[in-house]
């Protein structure tokens, strides 16, 4: 079984950790977006493949839903006492991530290799793969001018109206190979609840990246990051308003018309179906909080399941019953 996932941060870390337990770490593919990359004091951070590797290492802080568990910040007294105070703030263990990824990418080793070995390194079986090796920036125009990904993000936290999104770099940048070569292979494609517009489109924007799904043999599943008409977390809601798309699970579920079979809506939409029907897409009903990690498995476990349905040969789903007992 090889499942492909598309992701951002938080909300697919969560659906690949509940994938790792239910159908096993070593048959994931995990693609992530790295739109949100940027330099800090001179350190390449990647927030993104980080969260996802923290998360599948076990060591992800479930509180903040980025950086480590229980890390500490005395790099970040230690600026005050010199009078600075980023608006970022990086936990001292996580500094280490980035000081050896920096450190590698100035030898000249690529993004892709250096995830590979980081992720080795902390025991995650899964294969990790940035979108790109080349430097792709989101850049949010905004009724306060334009922002990178990180300043709007997490300085300005996403208040200023967005008029539109740039993935810059995009157009010229080349998509992972490993990437393309698993989706042609893969069993099961599932787009994970990440944010549309600044976590799952900057991967799609890259030149080949949506040929390569809409030539895919495998079922491609999208698993709605919107209930009830919010996000559960974070800008998706307010931005789909913004760029005067009706926030709700139906217009996500338009947005991926084109190349998805089925669509995981939240019980709480459970009035949408037919709407997302109609679109000729098939549609699973659950629960698709992801509230603890039984929550990650079960719907991970249901995805799964929900993809063999949709599959001519089927090649027997996940077992509910046999989920780990960590899960
Ligand atoms: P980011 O890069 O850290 O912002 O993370 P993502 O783009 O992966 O995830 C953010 C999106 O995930 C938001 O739109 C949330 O609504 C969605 N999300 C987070 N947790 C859950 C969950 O438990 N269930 C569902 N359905 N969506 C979630």
């Amino acid at each position: 079984m090889n499942v492909v996932v598309f992701t951002g941060g938080v909300g697919g870390a969560k659906l690949c950790d509940g994938l790792a337990c239910s159908v096993g770490e070593e048959h994931l593919t995990i693609i992530v977006n790295t739109a949100d990359d940027f330099e800090l004091y001179g350190l390449h951070i990647s927030p993104d493949l980080d969260t996802v590797m923290y998360t599948l290492a076990g060591i992800a802080n479930p509180v903040t839903g980025w950086g480590i568990e229980g890390d500490t910040f005395n790099n970040f007294d230690m600026l005050a006492r010199y009078g600075v105070s980023p608006w970022f703030r990086l936990g001292d263990r996580d500094l280490a991530t980035h000081l050896l990824r920096t450190q590698l990418l100035r030898e000249g080793m690529q993004l892709s290799a250096i995830t590979r070995l980081l992720a080795q390194r902390l025991g995650v079986k899964a294969r990790i793969l940035p979108m790109t090796d080349d430097r792709v920036r989101t850049v949010v125009d905004t009724d306060e001018g334009l922002f990178h990904f990180q300043e709007y993000f997490v300085r300005l936290r996403w208040q200023p109206e967005v008029r539109s999104l740039i993935y810059e770099g995009a157009e010229e940048a080349h998509p992972n190979d490993e990437a393309l070569r698993a989706i042609e292979t893969a069993d099961t494609i599932i787009i994970a609840p990440s944010n549309l517009y600044l976590s799952i489109d900057p991967i799609l924007a890259l030149p080949g990246m949506k040929d390569a799904l809409l030539n895919a043999a495998a079922p491609i599943i999208a698993v709605t990051p919107i209930i009830s008409g919010e996000a559960v977390k974070g800008p998706a809601a307010k931005l789909m308003r913004e760029l005067g798309v009706e926030s709700s699970a139906v217009a996500v579920a338009q947005h991926y018309a084109d190349f998805i079979n089925g669509f995981v809506l939240d019980q709480r939409d459970a009035a949408l179906e037919p709407h997302i029907a109609s679109m000729g897409i098939g549609v699973l009903v659950t629960d698709t909080l992801m509230t603890d990690r039984k929550a990650r498995a079960r719907l991970a476990c249901e995805v799964v399941n929900f993809a063999d349905r949709l599959r001519p040969e089927k090649l027997g789903g996940c077992r509910m019953d046999l989920l780990p007992p960590q899960a």
